[in-house]
Formats: structure tokens, C-alpha cells, sequence
């Protein structure tokens, strides 16, 4: 017997004949013995659409009446799907966040799973039942329903994996698996045979979205394999996992990523005495805004006086300038700029660790595409330029023609 968590994406499921598509592969696959659980998000842009249906008659920002409606999609492929599996003479049965026993915590628009009960789900696998779960859905202790950020029916079918001790985690989705850099955005772009949840997370955590930052992380904890494949092709994928052969690793780094969502902020002449920055970074983490890249310049005519330049994404924005002038009134700070046009390009890979020049080389890349750089971060494991937004096809493009299509590999 085989447990399979298999998580369809949006495109997956977009219209009814995809939906039939997708039954029928999964009948196909089956094994007499194998248990399936599937999770699954809205078809197509709904979310988006659900989201802008809200944005367009109230100026609401996240909070339990947008979980209300958001969730509502995931429970449309859901039952749309059983139906599909029954009129194939197959038994299935949909079930919400909460009926599969997903509890959350945290703040809605981004909640985290907290805990899985899965007795449920396992009563319906014994009655023989392929079981189809609404994914970026849970329930809070106080009965709400949040859902999980973007993407986040990944966490979902993830944690029901590990949560399951399934065998393998299937996430099925419009391309063959994941790619040196976003194959939309870069036609030479290489698939990958498997890489690391660490390198996996980076590329995530930096804008590669074809997995959710937070599902691979669960993959961590849980020890899941994850199989990242194409819907609508029999291909193999690429698996995230613990530890990755040497083998087909020809290259110094394993992906450039980017996150067009950025926003940078510059909080002007604050004072530059110890506390400042507690104070400023603090209120914005009581307001569960991330932030991301931060500087702190201290300017050189006046060294009692510096600027603090921060970068958070575009969703937390009207959350942020709410934050900040409350800031103002109070008099801890005193000018703010925001520049919404920003985008933030990275390169990821394990490899660069003790490897001299990488950084040099993505420089270089940005300064042959005529990208000016405004502020650079890095990690152990990456290096990141915020840029202008409008440079980001270019800037991405062309690190990804430095270290994946030189003729002469610099291994
Ligand atoms: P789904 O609806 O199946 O969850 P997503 O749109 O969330 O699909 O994720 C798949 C998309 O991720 C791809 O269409 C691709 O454009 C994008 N993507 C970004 N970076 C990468 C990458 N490095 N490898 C593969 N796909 C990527
Ligand atoms: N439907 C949600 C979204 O669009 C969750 C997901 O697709 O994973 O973000
Ligand atoms: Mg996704």
C-alpha cells in the first residue's frame, strides 16, 4: 500500500474538462492498495478574482470577512472534483479545512497550520474513498476560518502529508518541475533532477513560486519527499529532499529567482541613538509586517541623525503605512518614502558557499544589462539585488545567461 498526498494547483483545475483529465489520471495511477488523499486550490484566477471583487467595493485590507470569502474557492474545486470522481463511478468525498482537521493560528490572510487531525480523513481512505481536501484553508481556535497566504494550498498538502506519514508528496502543476529560473521568464531555463529543501526554501523564500516558502519548510520538519511534476505530462519532476546526489550538478549555483512584489521604504532622519530601530522594527512585527532587506545608512554631515531603508512586499503596504504614521504622530519618526516600483532578483545554491567571485559575477551580469543596483543582502546560501522593477526581465535573464548558458562552464 502507498499513502499519496497529490496537490493540483489553480491551472490544474481551472475547468471542468481539466478536472475530468485529472480523475482520470489519477484512476489510472492507481494501485489497487493505494490510499489518495488530494488537495486542491481554486480553479484558475479565482482567488484573484474573489480578491479584487472585494477590493473593487471596499477598501478592506486582510482580516476574517476576506478568509470568509477567499476559502469559498477552494471549496468550489472540491466538490466539483468529487462530483467529477463519482460520474467516473469512482467513490470520493470532499472535505473543508476543518473537516479535515486543520487548525490555525496566527493572524488571518496568513495563518499557520498549528495542528492535523486526521482521523477523518483516514476514516474515509478505510471506506475505500479517494479524499479530496480544500487546500489554503483551516480553522482558528475561536471556529473562524483563515486561510494560509498565497500558494497555500502547498502547506496544506504538505502537512497532510507529513501529518499522514504519507510516502510521498505529489504537487501537480503547469510545468515539469522546478527550473533554474522561471521558465516564463527565461526559455533556456534548466530543469532540475532533485534539489535540497534548504537551496529549495531559499528559492521560494526569494520569489520562485512554484512552491510556497512555508510548504517546503514543512517538508523540512516532516522529513516528506516532495515531487514537484507536471499535470499534464507523465514526465518525472523534480524531488526535493534532505540530501541530493553530486551527480548532474554542473553548475555553481542552482537558480536565480525573483520577487516582483517588493516595496522599498526610506524612513528619513531618525535619530541615531540606540532603540530607534527596536522600536521601529518591533511595531511593525506586532503588526505582522515582514520585512525583508534593511540598511541603515548614517549620513555624514550630521552623524546624530540616519536613514533607515527597509523593503517589505506590496501586501503588507497599506498595512505598513498605517503602522508608520502612527509612528509619525507619536514623533519617533519623521519622513517616509515609498517606492512601490522595486523588484529583488537572487541567485541560490549551496555551491557558492567558499566558491570567491559569485557575487562579482551576478554584479557583473546586472552591469552588462545596464541594472543599477540600489541595495544588496546576502545569505549563506544567496545573494540578492534590489533593483528597479522594470529591469527585472532583463536583470533576471541575464544572470541567468552568465551561470547556466556560457559556453565555457565555470564549474
Ligand atoms: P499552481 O497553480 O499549480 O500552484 P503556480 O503558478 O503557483 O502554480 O506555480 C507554478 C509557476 O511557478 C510556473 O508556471 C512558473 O511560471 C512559476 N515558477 C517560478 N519560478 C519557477 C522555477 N524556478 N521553476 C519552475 N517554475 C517556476
Ligand atoms: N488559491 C490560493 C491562491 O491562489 C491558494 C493556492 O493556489 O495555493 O493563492
Ligand atoms: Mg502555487
Amino acid at each position: 500500500m502507498t499513502l499519496y498526498v497529490k496537490k493540483f494547483g489553480g491551472s490544474s483545475v481551472a475547468t471542468p474538462e481539466k478536472m475530468k483529465f485529472i480523475a482520470q489520471r489519477v484512476i489510472r495511477d492507481k494501485k489497487e492498495n493505494d490510499k489518495i488523499v488530494i488537495v486542491v486550490s481554486a480553479m484558475g484566477d479565482s482567488t484573484d478574482n474573489l480578491l479584487s471583487l472585494a477590493k473593487s467595493a471596499y477598501s478592506v485590507s486582510h482580516g476574517r470577512e476576506m478568509d470568509m470569502l477567499l476559502s469559498t474557492g477552494e471549496q468550489v474545486s472540491i466538490s466539483l472534483l468529487a462530483m467529477t470522481f463519482k460520474s467516473l463511478g469512482v467513490e470520493a468525498i470532499s472535505l473543508t479545512g476543518e473537516q479535515a482537521g486543520i487548525s490555525c493560528t496566527g493572524t488571518h490572510g496568513k495563518a499557520l497550520i498549528k495542528e492535523i487531525n486526521p482521523s477523518r480523513i483516514f476514516q474515509e481512505l478505510e471506506l475505500g474513498k479517494i479524499v479530496i481536501v480544500a487546500g489554503f484553508q483551516g480553522i482558528m481556535d475561536n471556529g473562524d476560518i483563515a486561510t494560509l497566504g498565497r500558494g497555500g494550498s502547498d502547506a496544506t498538502a504538505v502537512a497532510l502529508a507529513g501529518a499522514m506519514k504519507a510516502d510521498i508528496c505529489e504537487i501537480f502543476t503547469d510545468v515539469n518541475g522546478v527550473y533554474s529560473a522561471d521558465p516564463r521568464w527565461c526559455p533556456k531555463a534548466i530543469k532540475m533532477e532533485e534539489i535540497t529543501n534548504i537551496e529549495m526554501l531559499e528559492m521560494a523564500r526569494l520569489g520562485a513560486g512554484v512552491m510556497q516558502p512555508r510548504s517546503v519548510e514543512i517538508g523540512l520538519h516532516y522529513h516528506i519527499p516532495i515531487h514537484v511534476r507536471s499535470t499534464f505530462s507523465d514526465e518525472k519532476g523534480t524531488i526535493i529532499q534532505e540530501n541530493c546526489t553530486m551527480e548532474g550538478n554542473h553548475y555553481v549555483i542552482k537558480g536565480v529567482a525573483q520577487d516582483t512584489h517588493a516595496v522599498r521604504i526610506s524612513v528619513l532622519n531618525v535619530k541615531n541613538v540606540p532603540g530607534v530601530a527596536h522600536k521601529l522594527f518591533q511595531t511593525l512585527a506586532n503588526d505582522h509586517i515582514d520585512v525583508d532587506m534593511i540598511v541603515q545608512s548614517v549620513q555624514t554631515s550630521d552623524d546624530s541623525l540616519t536613514d533607515m531603508v527597509f523593503t517589505i512586499s506590496d501586501t503588507d503596504l497599506s498595512d505598513a503605512r498605517q503602522t508608520l504614521s502612527k509612528l509619525q504622530e507619536d514623533g519617533l519618526i519623521d519622513k517616509v518614502i515609498y517606492d512601490e516600483n522595486m523588484a529583488k532578483v537572487s541567485i541560490v545554491g549551496a555551491g557558492m558557499l567558499g566558491t570567491p567571485g559569485i557575487a562579482a559575477r551576478m554584479f557583473g551580469a546586472l552591469s552588462k544589462a545596464q541594472v543599477n543596483i540600489l541595495i544588496v543582502s546576502t545569505s549563506e546560501i544567496s545573494v540578492s539585488c534590489l533593483i528597479n522593477r522594470d529591469k527585472v526581465e532583463a536583470a533576471v535573464q541575464a544572470i541567468h545567461e552568465e551561470f547556466f548558458e556560457e559556453t565555457q562552464l565555470h564549474m
